[in-house]
């Protein structure tokens, strides 16, 4: 199934098309929902426990903005930290010369499989598919990543991969494949979460314990001191952070914050707006190597991928802000119909729909600009106050321009808003436009609706219907109700 290499899955169908598909799946969508509505309330509730979560958030969005506008600073100073503490920082421009590295020095150790945290920037640049090919395999630890792999699947949430599944279906997956990469699942396997958990730690387990090497990704790194931090649940990615000899960290440049002291207002934004929790389960924090305890040998690769090219654009290097807790994702009522995969990227809600464009080019994901309602449920959410629908704008502006540049005749759209725009500049051609719509839309109404339409209407019209419009319109009616004495 997967014959892609990082951040866009290549030969899916663009947007329109995917969430097409995806909306006629009805197992999907209770899924979707069932998982979407719990999280939502969990993090209600968390929140409203903080009186003062909008300075919390207030913070969190100062000190992403101050740090990304000095970024290379933050970064040399990381990078002079994680030295003196014993650990060697990598540069990589791209997901090719990360995937390099990584494979590099899984072979400089003498291995030929590592276990892996959860992590976005890996599945980012494709790692797993890299080190195949590189004669090495990934093993994923976290529970929901297990799921994807052994299913031969794509994640469809940031925070929970396998969202998309039921417990029928995992266990489904478990007793097919679990034999074939390692420790088969157990006979009688039920599909209650405690079991499917209990199946998934026994395979686990002898993974962690033969295991040379680890690689993680970072939610943050303290440029001050050089520590790196990773936050989950379930306390596999804390085995793959300190059993194995050698750890490799892939980070994507952004996840830098100026001091340890900035993980104060960071460790209390994120549970709430990831799991609703007051704090995560796990939260481990590494400053380089420390004999007798840990991984003898650190390695910090420091992605750009296309970082530094968003960070140019004022409006949109907002994106880079995000701390990849997925609660924009849960409140968005476009990706609670159409799941993740549907935006065929890593990064999928509304945060994918303005980094996968910026990070790959507006051109190879044209679509995702507009895969949205712009009702503004994702930056209310954002504990960092991400202006996802201003940036959402922006780059729809930037797509609609540049195939402006590149067509010698305007699109059927660009002829309509500029007769729209003739129109509405008239009182006189506004009411006659008014009337007209009337008169036609009372014409092809049925039964008090107007259903599919012809030509360049149909895509509004394919669906929704339109409620037929009333004899006398609303300037008529002003003047005839209205009229000065
Ligand atoms: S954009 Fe905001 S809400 Fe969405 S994942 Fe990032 S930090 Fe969370």
């Amino acid at each position: 199934m997967k014959d892609d290499h990082g951040l866009v899955w290549l030969g899916t169908p663009a947007f329109p098309q995917a969430a097409r598909t995806a909306l006629a799946d009805t197992r999907l969508r209770a899924n979707l929902k069932r998982a979407t509505t719990t999280i939502r309330d969990k993090r209600l509730e968390a929140v409203a426990e903080l009186d003062d979560w909008e300075q919390l958030r207030d913070a969190g969005a100062a000190l992403k903005t101050r740090t990304l506008r000095h970024l290379d600073h933050h970064l040399e100073r990381l990078e002079a930290s994680v030295t003196a503490a014993g650990g060697t920082v990598h540069w990589a421009a791209d997901a090719t010369e990360a995937n390099r590295i990584v494979a590099d020095l899984v072979h400089a150790a003498g291995e030929r499989e590592v276990v892996k945290v959860k992590s976005m920037a890996t599945q980012e640049i494709g790692l797993n598919e890299a080190l195949a090919e590189a004669g090495i395999t990934a093993y994923e630890t976290d529970l929901a990543e297990l799921i994807v792999q052994l299913g031969d699947d794509r994640p469809s949430h940031i925070l929970v991969p396998a969202i998309h599944r039921s417990r029928a279906e995992i266990r489904e997956i478990f007793e097919r494949e679990m034999g074939r990469w390692g420790r088969p699942a157990p006979d009688g396997l039920g599909d209650d979460p405690r079991a499917l958990a209990d199946a998934a730690r026994l395979h686990l387990r002898e993974k962690f314990l033969r295991a040379k090497v680890a690689v993680s990704g970072a939610n943050f790194a303290c440029a001050d001191t050089g520590t790196v931090v990773v936050v989950e649940s379930e306390g596999n990615g804390r085995m793959c952070l300190t059993l194995p000899a050698t750890l490799i960290t892939v980070m994507g440049i952004e996840k830098v914050v100026p001091t340890f002291a900035d993980l104060e207002v960071f460790l209390q934004l994120l549970p709430r707006s990831s799991t609703g929790e007051r704090m995560n389960p796990y939260t481990s924090m590494w400053t380089g190597t420390t004999p007798g305890d840990g991984p003898r040998d650190f390695h910090l690769v420091l992605l750009d991928n296309g970082r530094t090219a968003t960070l140019r654009d004022t409006v949109g290097r907002q994106a880079l802000a995000c701390i990849r807790c997925s609660a924009c994702l849960n409140v968005c009522p476009v990706y609670e119909r159409t799941g993740g995969h549907a935006y065929g990227s890593v990064y999928p809600g509304p945060i994918g729909a303005v980094l996968t464009p910026q990070l790959v080019g507006a051109q190879h994901a044209a679509s995702l600009p507009f895969a949205s309602t712009l009702c503004g449920a994702c930056y209310d959410a954002c504990p960092v106050k991400i202006n996802i629908p201003e940036v959402l704008a922006h780059l729809r502006a930037e797509v609609v321009e540049a195939k402006a540049r590149d067509r010698r005749l305007p699109t059927p759209e660009a002829l309509a808003m500029k007769a729209a725009a003739a129109v509405l500049a008239s009182p006189g051609r506004l009411a006659a436009a008014q009337r007209a719509a009337a008169l036609g839309g009372r014409l092809l109404a049925r039964n008090g609706r107007i259903g599919r339409l012809p030509g360049p209407l149909r895509g509004w019209t394919d669906s929704r219907d339109t409620p037929q419009p009333p004899a006398e319109t609303f300037r008529t009616w002003w003047r005839n109700n209205r009229k000065q004495p």
